[in-house]
């Protein structure tokens, strides 16, 4: 894609740490002896998940993917990796609780960001009903699934 696209040797075997955001800890983690890439986007946007994917797809066969950064753009690029084909096993996801997670709304399915506590009620974005959040992860939608706050007081 771009030029200033990730080089990275083929058939890597190694650690590749992305972290995102203002998140920038990756540096001191211990990765073992295994060889190490690092890669820092500013967050998980289409740009930086189709870099992501492109890595992965050169690298895929043994690589351990660490992500660092707020819950939205790990969840998000832990989605994009799975979808590569890698494994929970092969992922460490290392998640800033204070920063935005997802809430993917569990009537139109689409995710909203926010960084209120866990356990609010969050308006969704596709469909305006308010949502109560939930535990459930689903790694499909790359956030936390929500379901209609009022639905049972309606009944
Ligand atoms: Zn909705």
């Amino acid at each position: 894609m771009s030029s200033k696209s990730i080089q990275l040797e083929l058939g890597f075997r190694g650690v590749i740490c992305a972290s995102f955001g203002s998140t920038d800890d990756t540096a001191g983690r211990d990765t073992g002896q295994r060889p190490r890439y690092d890669v820092h986007f500013t967050s998980a946007s289409p740009e930086s998940l189709a870099e992501l994917r492109t890595t992965l797809d050169r690298s895929r066969v043994g690589v351990h993917l660490v992500l660092v950064g707020s819950p939205a753009d790990v969840h998000a690029a832990a989605a994009t990796a799975a979808d590569c084909g890698m494994l929970d096993a092969e992922m460490t996801l290392v998640c800033d609780e204070h920063g935005p997670w997802v809430v993917c709304c569990g009537h139109c399915h689409v995710g909203t960001a926010t960084t209120a506590p866990k356990g609010s009620e969050v308006v969704c974005q596709g469909c305006g009903i308010v949502l109560a959040t939930t535990d459930h992860f689903s790694r499909r939608f790359g956030g936390y699934l929500g379901y209609s706050a009022h639905a049972e007081e309606a009944s």
